[in-house]
Protein backbone atom coordinates (compact mmCIF):
# COMPACT_ATOMS: atom_id res chain seq x y z
CA UNK A 1 0.00 0.00 0.00
CA UNK A 2 1.44 3.70 -0.69
CA UNK A 3 2.89 4.94 2.43
CA UNK A 4 0.86 8.37 2.45
CA UNK A 5 -2.09 10.69 1.74
CA UNK A 6 -1.42 14.14 1.19
CA UNK A 7 -4.30 16.57 1.93
CA UNK A 8 -5.71 17.83 5.44
CA UNK A 9 -3.97 15.43 7.37
CA UNK A 10 -1.02 17.06 6.37
CA UNK A 11 0.76 14.03 5.29
CA UNK A 12 0.27 11.47 8.88
CA UNK A 13 -1.90 8.85 7.10
CA UNK A 14 -0.68 6.17 4.71
CA UNK A 15 -3.76 4.48 2.45
CA UNK A 16 -5.00 1.87 5.50
CA UNK A 17 -6.32 4.59 7.63
CA UNK A 18 -3.59 4.03 9.92
CA UNK A 19 -1.27 7.23 11.19
CA UNK A 20 2.51 6.66 10.01
CA UNK A 21 5.61 5.80 11.60
CA UNK A 22 7.06 9.21 11.49
CA UNK A 23 4.35 10.61 13.63
CA UNK A 24 4.25 7.64 15.92
CA UNK A 25 7.66 8.25 16.95
CA UNK A 26 6.54 11.95 18.05
CA UNK A 27 3.44 10.59 19.53
CA UNK A 28 5.57 7.97 22.09
CA UNK A 29 8.50 10.96 22.70
CA UNK A 30 5.26 13.02 23.88
CA UNK A 31 3.64 9.99 26.16
CA UNK A 32 6.90 10.40 27.66
CA UNK A 33 7.33 13.67 28.41
CA UNK A 34 3.49 13.52 29.70
CA UNK A 35 4.67 10.50 32.30
CA UNK A 36 8.11 12.52 33.76
CA UNK A 37 6.08 16.03 34.09
CA UNK A 38 2.60 15.00 34.55
CA UNK A 39 3.11 11.57 35.89
CA UNK A 40 0.43 10.48 33.26
CA UNK A 41 0.62 6.59 31.80
CA UNK A 42 0.34 5.41 28.76
CA UNK A 43 0.13 1.95 27.06
CA UNK A 44 0.86 0.35 24.05
CA UNK A 45 -0.31 -2.63 21.97
CA UNK A 46 1.98 -4.03 18.93
CA UNK A 47 -0.17 -5.93 17.07
CA UNK A 48 0.65 -8.42 14.40
CA UNK A 49 -1.44 -9.79 11.39
CA UNK A 50 -1.13 -13.75 12.13
CA UNK A 51 -0.15 -16.14 8.83
CA UNK A 52 -1.14 -12.90 6.63
CA UNK A 53 1.41 -14.15 4.12
CA UNK A 54 -0.53 -16.93 3.32
CA UNK A 55 -3.47 -14.55 2.87
CA UNK A 56 -1.86 -12.39 -0.11
CA UNK A 57 -0.40 -16.17 -1.80
CA UNK A 58 -4.13 -17.55 -1.52
CA UNK A 59 -6.16 -14.23 -2.67
CA UNK A 60 -3.60 -11.83 -3.81
CA UNK A 61 -2.03 -8.55 -2.28
CA UNK A 62 -5.27 -6.65 -2.78
CA UNK A 63 -7.76 -8.60 -0.82
CA UNK A 64 -4.44 -8.71 1.55
CA UNK A 65 -4.45 -4.57 1.36
CA UNK A 66 -8.66 -4.91 1.97
CA UNK A 67 -8.38 -6.72 4.89
CA UNK A 68 -5.44 -3.80 6.39
CA UNK A 69 -8.02 -1.39 5.84
CA UNK A 70 -10.85 -3.47 7.74
CA UNK A 71 -8.34 -3.90 10.90
CA UNK A 72 -7.63 -0.13 10.98
CA UNK A 73 -11.46 1.05 10.63
CA UNK A 74 -12.58 -1.51 13.72
CA UNK A 75 -9.86 -0.84 15.99
CA UNK A 76 -10.52 3.03 15.31
CA UNK A 77 -14.49 2.75 15.37
CA UNK A 78 -13.40 0.55 18.92
CA UNK A 79 -11.08 3.00 21.04
CA UNK A 80 -11.60 6.22 22.24
CA UNK A 81 -11.11 9.80 20.06
CA UNK A 82 -7.40 10.49 21.86
CA UNK A 83 -6.05 6.84 21.40
CA UNK A 84 -4.28 5.96 18.42
CA UNK A 85 -3.19 3.84 15.52
CA UNK A 86 -0.60 3.35 13.73
CA UNK A 87 1.42 1.77 10.71
CA UNK A 88 4.44 0.51 12.45
CA UNK A 89 5.41 -1.68 9.19
CA UNK A 90 3.65 -4.17 6.88
CA UNK A 91 1.01 -5.60 8.73
CA UNK A 92 1.77 -4.37 11.94
CA UNK A 93 0.60 -1.89 14.05
CA UNK A 94 0.50 0.37 17.46
CA UNK A 95 -1.80 1.30 18.98
CA UNK A 96 -1.22 3.72 21.49
CA UNK A 97 -3.65 4.12 24.95
CA UNK A 98 -3.23 7.42 27.18
CA UNK A 99 -3.98 7.38 30.39
CA UNK A 100 -3.94 3.58 31.03
CA UNK A 101 -2.85 1.39 33.17
CA UNK A 102 -1.94 -2.45 32.73
CA UNK A 103 -5.61 -3.37 33.65
CA UNK A 104 -6.66 -0.87 31.25
CA UNK A 105 -4.64 -1.97 29.01
CA UNK A 106 -5.55 -5.73 29.31
CA UNK A 107 -9.06 -4.56 29.23
CA UNK A 108 -8.55 -3.19 26.16
CA UNK A 109 -6.05 -6.05 23.82
CA UNK A 110 -9.62 -8.48 24.73
CA UNK A 111 -11.73 -6.11 23.41
CA UNK A 112 -10.06 -5.46 20.49
CA UNK A 113 -9.29 -9.53 19.97
CA UNK A 114 -13.01 -9.69 20.19
CA UNK A 115 -14.18 -7.32 17.86
CA UNK A 116 -11.36 -8.97 15.59
CA UNK A 117 -12.91 -12.38 16.22
CA UNK A 118 -15.84 -11.16 14.85
CA UNK A 119 -15.30 -8.75 12.18
CA UNK A 120 -11.86 -9.43 10.82
CA UNK A 121 -11.92 -11.94 7.74
CA UNK A 122 -10.43 -13.18 4.06
CA UNK A 123 -12.35 -15.01 2.00
CA UNK A 124 -10.79 -18.08 3.34
CA UNK A 125 -12.01 -17.73 6.90
CA UNK A 126 -10.98 -15.78 9.84
CA UNK A 127 -8.03 -13.32 10.40
CA UNK A 128 -6.48 -13.09 13.72
CA UNK A 129 -3.91 -11.21 14.96
CA UNK A 130 -0.74 -11.64 18.27
CA UNK A 131 -0.40 -8.45 20.50
CA UNK A 132 2.40 -7.77 22.97
CA UNK A 133 1.73 -4.84 25.26
CA UNK A 134 3.42 -2.89 28.06
CA UNK A 135 2.85 0.32 30.06
CA UNK A 136 5.28 3.17 30.19
CA UNK A 137 7.76 3.01 33.38
CA UNK A 138 9.33 6.18 34.82
CA UNK A 139 12.10 7.18 33.11
CA UNK A 140 11.72 5.14 30.53
CA UNK A 141 13.11 5.69 26.72
CA UNK A 142 10.86 5.31 24.38
CA UNK A 143 12.31 2.59 22.13
CA UNK A 144 12.79 0.87 25.41
CA UNK A 145 8.94 0.64 25.90
CA UNK A 146 8.43 -0.28 22.59
CA UNK A 147 11.04 -2.67 22.99
CA UNK A 148 9.48 -4.61 25.90
CA UNK A 149 5.91 -4.54 23.77
CA UNK A 150 7.54 -6.29 21.07
CA UNK A 151 9.49 -8.94 22.95
CA UNK A 152 5.81 -9.88 24.43
CA UNK A 153 4.25 -9.84 20.76
CA UNK A 154 6.91 -12.14 20.20
CA UNK A 155 6.10 -14.52 23.05
CA UNK A 156 2.74 -14.53 21.36
CA UNK A 157 3.56 -15.56 17.96
CA UNK A 158 6.26 -18.37 19.36
CA UNK A 159 3.28 -19.00 22.13
CA UNK A 160 0.82 -20.49 19.02
CA UNK A 161 -0.28 -16.84 17.59
CA UNK A 162 -3.95 -15.45 18.26
CA UNK A 163 -3.34 -14.22 21.69
CA UNK A 164 -2.14 -11.31 23.88
CA UNK A 165 1.11 -11.11 25.92
CA UNK A 166 1.30 -8.02 28.06
CA UNK A 167 4.46 -7.31 30.12
CA UNK A 168 3.99 -7.37 33.87
CA UNK A 169 5.54 -5.07 35.80
CA UNK A 170 8.01 -6.45 38.36
CA UNK A 171 8.58 -4.87 41.80
CA UNK A 172 12.39 -6.08 42.79
CA UNK A 173 12.24 -7.60 45.82
CA UNK A 174 13.70 -6.28 48.66
CA UNK A 175 17.06 -7.19 49.89
P1 LIG B 1 3.30 -14.45 11.34
O1 LIG B 1 2.08 -15.07 11.92
O2 LIG B 1 4.55 -15.08 11.84
O3 LIG B 1 3.32 -12.98 11.53
O4 LIG B 1 3.22 -14.78 9.78
P2 LIG B 1 3.13 -13.74 8.57
O5 LIG B 1 2.92 -14.51 7.32
O6 LIG B 1 2.11 -12.70 8.88
O7 LIG B 1 4.52 -13.04 8.72
P3 LIG B 1 5.63 -12.57 7.73
O8 LIG B 1 6.38 -11.46 8.41
O9 LIG B 1 6.42 -13.75 7.26
O10 LIG B 1 4.88 -11.96 6.50
C1 LIG B 1 4.21 -10.76 6.54
C2 LIG B 1 3.48 -10.65 5.25
O11 LIG B 1 2.66 -9.48 5.24
C3 LIG B 1 4.39 -10.55 4.07
C4 LIG B 1 3.74 -9.58 3.15
O12 LIG B 1 3.31 -10.25 2.02
C5 LIG B 1 2.51 -9.09 3.91
N1 LIG B 1 2.38 -7.65 3.85
C6 LIG B 1 3.16 -6.71 4.41
N2 LIG B 1 2.71 -5.48 4.11
C7 LIG B 1 1.62 -5.61 3.32
C8 LIG B 1 0.73 -4.71 2.66
O13 LIG B 1 0.84 -3.49 2.75
N3 LIG B 1 -0.28 -5.26 1.95
C9 LIG B 1 -0.44 -6.60 1.85
N4 LIG B 1 -1.46 -7.06 1.13
N5 LIG B 1 0.39 -7.47 2.44
C10 LIG B 1 1.41 -6.99 3.17
MG1 LIG C 1 2.43 -11.36 10.54
MG1 LIG D 1 5.00 -8.75 10.59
Amino acid sequence: IASCLVGSEMCIRDSTGARNRRVMDQELKIAVANKRRHQISSAVLVIDMDHFKQVNDRFGHAVGDKVLMSFVELTNRCFRHEDRLFRFGGEEFLLLLCNTNEKGLRTAALQLQAQIAEHLKSPGGPVTVSMGGAVLYANERWQDWLQRADHQLYEAKRAGRNRIHIDTYQVAALA
